[in-house]
């Protein structure tokens, strides 16, 4: 088991595009497995490759359908279609977190489903439809990948709140990260 260090807002590899994954390797598998490890430890419900360090297209997450069946797994060089997004003002149900912007929550409207088609780490590939929190997880996760972490897409009033913390935590510059298991911050 090897849980690594979870970076804070402001490393440059959160703030850019990850890369795809070519190679389905041993070095593949090893990482994913770190990925899960670090996820549980946090404890989170999605960890993208980028939030460790990594420059590559993977995600996993662990979390339960609105139907209560248990969804965990990883997704590889994943795509997302997203259905429409209504533009309504956040409420609290719409409260997200992030482990690389830990112990804050801050409302995001978000679509209800979106398809994710990605691959698994053998490189076969997949597709899972997704609605509620967990459509949710996966265009949290997969924003990751395309460098924005959700604190970029909140409305002006609540980024303006994130914006001050971000300011008085002295994040958003390169070198920050917290060790889950011994930095209590999302407990
Ligand atoms: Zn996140």
């Amino acid at each position: 088991m090897t849980v690594r260090p979870i970076l804070i807002c402001g490393a440059p590899v959160l703030h850019s595009a990850a890369k795809p994954v070519t190679e389905f390797d041993e070095g593949l598998a090893s990482l994913i497995s770190d990925m899960f490890d670090t996820m549980d430890a946090a404890p989170g419900v999605g960890l993208a490759a980028p939030q460790i360090g990594v420059d590559k297209q993977i995600f996993v997450y662990s979390y339960p359908d609105d139907e209560g069946n248990d969804r965990r797994g990883v997704a590889v060089n994943p795509q997302l279609f997203i259905t429409p997004l209504v533009l309504d003002e956040p409420t609290a149900a719409d409260e997200e977190g992030c482990l690389s912007f830990p112990g804050e929550r801050f409302p995001l409207v978000r679509a209800e489903s979106v398809l994710l088609r990605a691959q698994d780490e053998n490189g076969k590939p997949f597709e899972i439809e997704c609605d509620g929190w967990f459509a949710r997880i996966m265009q949290h996760e997969f924003d990751h990948l395309l460098g924005y972490l959700y604190i970029d897409r909140l409305n002006h009033h609540f980024a303006k709140a994130a914006e001050k913390i971000r300011k008085s935590r002295q994040w958003g510059k390169p070198g920050l990260s917290w060790m889950p298991g011994v930095d209590d911050l999302e407990g």
